[in-house]
Parts: structure tokens; sequence; C-alpha cells
């Protein structure tokens, strides 16, 4: 069978009616003895080697698994083999392929070799009891990169923790450990975000776990999909020791109030000689025609989700990663290559084990190339938002791009620092595309990901500097009009009734000094530095009143259908002022009508006040004003480029 033949045949009804298996997978392990299943429906025979270490030393035994139907092979033993290491050895058309196992929970240093465990003793004091916090009124997105996070030595984190995971659990962090400034997990507290979204944390290929000098890489080359990245482990070489130190992370982020959302990269593998491919050779990928690698990812290679076993790993991995590491919700990467039958399948099984929405599902509505799925696939991406489930949502490029400029090139301006407001803001920085719009088309304001900066492309900071400083270079130092515009876009971005996200920093002005894409950077370049968290006070300020505001606000929290009837009037649009009145009924809050008004043009702007009491919540110096309302009435002045909130009392 050649390739082109072999892809008809992976992609028929009779290749996946005789070899499609719902059985266990993987190794488990117990006093009652030890069990191997790997599907390998294409050898004709498997080898299983064990190890008494994660990489030094050659097998000490090794076994012949027995084909026991639906291309699953076996092999089993009364021995407890906890804490051994193993690989296979396959023979697929006369070609020997040695692989780690594509369904290990544990891996020895690089992922090379898979570990046998008994996942209960990985388990920190207390992990039975962890629960999330309860659901926030609002789900304000935090992204962070577990090493960018206390990676800076003035992080007040000790020094054999920075930049691992056990960092997130050091909770009284100051900066240089001087007792004033806040930082990391001490930090995010006072912010008040409710989500944590971690950039990759499973096992990846790009930063070598045994390398002695710092190495960094944002991790989306997935290698084990099921085991947790060595690098971030104070000990790479036990496989035991990164999952139980996951485990305590996400324990400490559930106890101060977090949720944590998981990065999944289930669109494409580091490279396509994956334990995936060498398992079953080109059957969990998408082929060209002549049955090449599909390469809708960017990356060399794209994973057949619509393929039945290549969708059961990535549900059965979802489901896993919710169940043994309690992780709240997942952010799929490039959603827009996997198929919308898989998305529904992942929705309904969350929501059946821990209930109707508990998990947050999101992903990026796009691909990163020309993909080829099956015929009759309909994949994620923005032209099927309307056929994914009203509880998946999608980051909103059209709104990150209109309010900020297009993230393809420098120059491009958009509402901020343009200085023209688009017949669009109505749509886009409000009610979050939802119902009738054809660019970006969602159910409900819940699905829509609103934000203006993430780990991709330049940060807010360094876009506003790039297309508003003269120099173009002044990245360092706060500069008063570049943060005017910065306040002007989160004021936007929290008045849409969407799902606010930021990228960690984006509130100190994070830089990277102009680079678009920091990949595989420096650790120093991509850190945070904690010490702008000091220097950029003033606007860390107004992004913690902005989320502590919003979440008093129904009109914005509001995440049903009904959300739309919120807005009452839409229409005091210009050339460069937009103002939209909507009802804040709900809950216990002490407005019940608010306007939200944003003034873009250079000039200041006068607004007549309508009838009644009505109090400043925000404006372009402080968005703390609600803390202590003072009554206006009459004409009121809003600043060049700026925002102001105000909040009509009830019951006046
Ligand atoms: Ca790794």
């Amino acid at each position: 069978m050649d390739l082109t033949e072999q892809k008809v045949y992976f992609d028929s009804a009779e290749f996946e009616q005789l070899y499609h298996y719902d059985g266990p997978l993987g190794a488990f392990c117990g006093r009652e003895g030890s069990k191997f299943y790997l599907w390998a429906p294409t050898a004709q025979a498997v080898l299983l080697r064990l190890y008494k270490d994660g990489h030094l030393g050659g097998a000490y035994q090794m076994e012949k698994m027995a084909s026991i139907g639906q291309g699953v092979w076996c092999w089993e033993t009364k021995q407890d083999l906890n804490g051994i290491y193993y690989d296979y050895q396959l023979t697929v058309n006369g070609i020997n392929y040695e692989t780690a196992d594509p369904y290990a929970k544990a891996a020895g240093v690089n992922g090379e070799r898979s570990m046998v465990i008994d996942l209960a003793s990985t388990d920190p004091i207390g992990w039975s009891e962890d629960t999330a916090p309860a659901q926030s009124t609002e789900t304000i997105i935090y992204e962070t990169h577990v090493k960018d996070f206390s990676w800076d030595p003035a992080s007040g984190v000790q020094p054999r923790w920075r930049g691992k995971y056990l960092a997130f659990c050091e909770e009284k962090t100051t900066l240089n450990g001087k007792g004033v400034a806040p930082t990391c997990l001490n930090y995010m507290k006072s912010l008040g975000v409710t989500h944590v979204q971690l950039m990759p944390v499973y096992d990846f290929g790009s930063v070598n776990e045994m390398a002695a000098a710092d190495e960094y890489n944002w991790g989306y080359d997935p290698v084990n999909y099921n085991v947790p990245e060595g690098s971030y482990s104070t000990d790479p070489y036990h496989g035991q020791v990164r999952i139980r130190e996951l485990k305590r992370a996400i324990q400490s982020l559930h106890k101060n109030g977090f949720r944590v959302i998981m990065d999944v990269v289930y669109n494409h593998t580091y490279h396509l000689e994956s334990c995936l491919f060498k398992t079953v050779p080109w059957y969990f990928y998408r082929q060209t025609a002549d049955g090449g690698a599909s390469n809708g990812s960017g990356c060399g290679n794209e994973l057949a989700t619509e393929r039945s076993m290549c969708a059961r790993y990535i549900l059965d991995s979802v489901l896993y990663w919710a169940e043994e590491y309690h992780i709240d919700g997942f952010r799929f990467d490039l959603m827009g290559l996997m198929d919308v039958a898989l998305m529904e399948q992942i929705r309904s099984a969350l929501d059946a084990r821990w209930g109707k929405d508990e998990k947050l599902l999101y992903g990026e509505p796009w691909g990163g190339g020309t993909s080829n799925p099956r015929k009759g696939t309909q994949l994620g991406h923005k032209g099927n938002l309307h056929r994914l489930p009203s509880s998946v949502g999608a980051f909103c490029d059209v709104t990150r791009d209109m309010i900020k400029g297009s993230t393809m090139s420098a120059a491009d301006a958009g509402i901020i620092n343009g200085g023209y407001i688009v017949a669009d803001i109505f749509d886009c920085c409000l009610r979050a595309w939802a119902f009738d719009n054809n660019r970006f088309h969602v159910e409900t304001p819940g699905q829509t990901i609103c934000y203006l900066s993430c780990h991709d492309d330049w940060t807010l900071w360094d876009k506003l500097i790039l297309t508003l400083d003269e120099q173009g270079k002044r990245f360092i130092e706060p500069c008063e009009k570049v943060l005017a515009a910065n306040k002007l876009g989160a004021a936007l971005i929290f008045g849409c009734q969407g799902r606010p996200f930021i990228l960690s920093g984006e509130e100190f002005g994070r830089t990277k000094l102009g680079l678009r894409n920091s990949y595989n950077a420096t650790s120093s370049l991509n850190q945070l530095d904690w010490s702008r968290s000091v220097r950029f006070s003033g606007l860390v300020d107004y992004y913690k009143g902005l989320i502590a505001l919003r979440k008093q606000l129904p009109a914005l929290c509001d995440k049903s259908k009904a959300a739309f009837d919120r807005i009452l009037r839409a229409k005091d649009l210009g050339r460069n002022f937009a103002g939209f009145l909507l009802n804040n009924q709900g809950s216990d809050s002490r407005w019940d009508q608010i306007l939200l008004l944003y003034n873009v043009s250079a000039e200041p702007q006068n607004f007549s006040c309508p009838e009644g009491t009505w109090e400043v919540l925000l404006d372009a110096e402080s968005s703390f004003r609600w803390q202590k309302p003072e009554a206006v009435k009459g004409s009121l002045k809003l600043s060049p480029v700026s925002a102001m909130y105000i909040g009509r009392k009830k019951g006046k």
C-alpha cells in the first residue's frame, strides 16, 4: 500500500470499524500487577523494553507484546512496576521504530523514555481536598508563562524556584524581598484577575531539560501530551517530581483564588517523527493528496483530529488533565485546525463529568496554513463559529486589531493610536460581536475573548510606542501619550460584553523592546520585569480599578443571550467620540444604568449628562472614582484620548 492508498484507508469507515478501540491504553500498575496497552494496528510486532533509569543504561528486560485485537498490543506481569521506565520497538512494514509511549503519563528527562507511575503517589498533601474557587461574577483571564512569571532575580522568589512550577507556591513575595511591592502570586491577588492561563506546561521539545545553561522557549512544540514539561520542575530526571510540582502549583493557585486554564496544542507535534507517528505511521496526521504531511499549522505537520482514534486521543488527554491535575479550562491553540465534532465531544464530556460550563473552553479560531482534513470535516475556524457549541469561545482578533491596529504591520494603527472612531466600534467594543454579525458570529458574549495583547505579536506597549512615539523606540520609560492610549484601550476592552483577557505585564507596559515574536528569545527579554510594576504603578492601578469596577457591572458581566437587550442606546457616535448607554440592573449594583464614553481625539470633548443622578465611576485620571462617587450634572468634559464611565444611582 503506497502513501496515497494508505491515506484513503486511514480515512475510511472500514478502517474505523476494524480498529476503533475504546478500552484502556498506556501503562497501569498496582499491587496486583502491571499492564501495558498500545494501539498500533499497522505493526507486525511490538517489543516492550524496561529500564531502571529515565535515560541511562540499556533495557534490563524486553518482552514481546501480544496482539489482542482491534490493533491493540498488550503485556502484563504480576509485578508492580511503579517507577520503572519503558519504551517500545515496533516493526511496521519492515521498518523498525523506537518510541516512547504516546499514552505515557510520566517520563524521564526530555521525555524520551516513558515511566510507569502510581499517580496517587504524586499527589501533594491535601490534594484530595483541592477544589477550584467558586465562579466569580466575571471571568478575567491573565496569560502567563511559567518561566516568565518568576525568572526575574528581583521577583523575590527563592532562587531554586525561579522559573519553576513551585514559584506559584510562594505566597508573600515582594520586589527584591523588601516587603513593599508585591510580585508574582502576591501581585496577581492584588490585581484581581480570576483565571490564570498557563502557556504550555505539557512536555515540549524545544528546551533541553539536561542543559546546564538557561534555555528558553514558549513551548508550542508538544512531545508528550499527557506529561508535564520537565524543565519547569526542580528535577526533570525523576518522572514523579514534575507531576507533583505542577499539582502543587495548581493547588496553590486554587487556594489563592484563581482558576487555572491550560494552553493545549493538539493541532501539531514538535516534529513529524513523534511518538504518535512512530507508533502508527501517518495515522495521526493529516495528509496531502499524495500522502505527505499537510501543514495547516505552519509548523510542518497537523494532527488528523477527525480520525476516530486521534479524536479519542485528544478527548482522553483533555479529560485526563481535568481529572488528574484539576485543570479548570482549556485554551486551544489553532482551534481552526480542530474539527467541530471533536470540540462538541470535548464540551459534552466535560459537562457530563463536572457540570454544564464548569470548565471554560476557548481557542484561536484560525489555522497557520492550508489544511487538508478528510472531506466533509468542519473545522473550528472563524467561519464556523456558529457551528460550535455556544459555550466554546474564541479569541477576537477583529476587536484586537480595530482598537490598536493590525498585528501584521508595525505602523498600522487602530482606534486608540489612530485617533478616529470606526463605524464598527459598537459591535467591536461593546457587544463582543454577538448575535447577528457575519464577521465573528457568536451566540453569546461569553464566547468572545476580548483582548489587546497575548504572547503572540508585539506587546501592547511596544505596539503603541511603534505607532505613537515619534522616535519609535522609547520602550523603557513611561511616556504620557502612550500611557493615555493604553488606558483608553484597556477601558474599551473592559467596557466590552465579552470576556476580558490580558497578557501578564500588559498592565505595567510590558516590553520586549519591539521584538514581535519572542518564542525563542532569551529568558531575560521574555521575563516579567517586576521592577516595572512599580515604575508603571499608575497604569497598574488603572487596570486594578477597571477589574474591580467591572465585577460590579451586570451590564457587562451578563453572558446570556439577553445581554444584548441591555444596550439602550449606542448612537452617540462622532468622528472621534462614542457613547453607549446600558441597562445595569441586576445583583446589588449601586447603578441601574451606565454610560460608557470614549474620546479618541487629541482635543477635550464635552458631553451633556442625561437627566437623573449620575456619578463618575472612571475617568482619564482614575478608574477608582466609583469608590468615592461624586454626583455630576450638566456638561461633562472628557480629557483628550480618554474614557469616562458614569453610572445612574439606583432609585433616584
Ligand atoms: Ca520537555
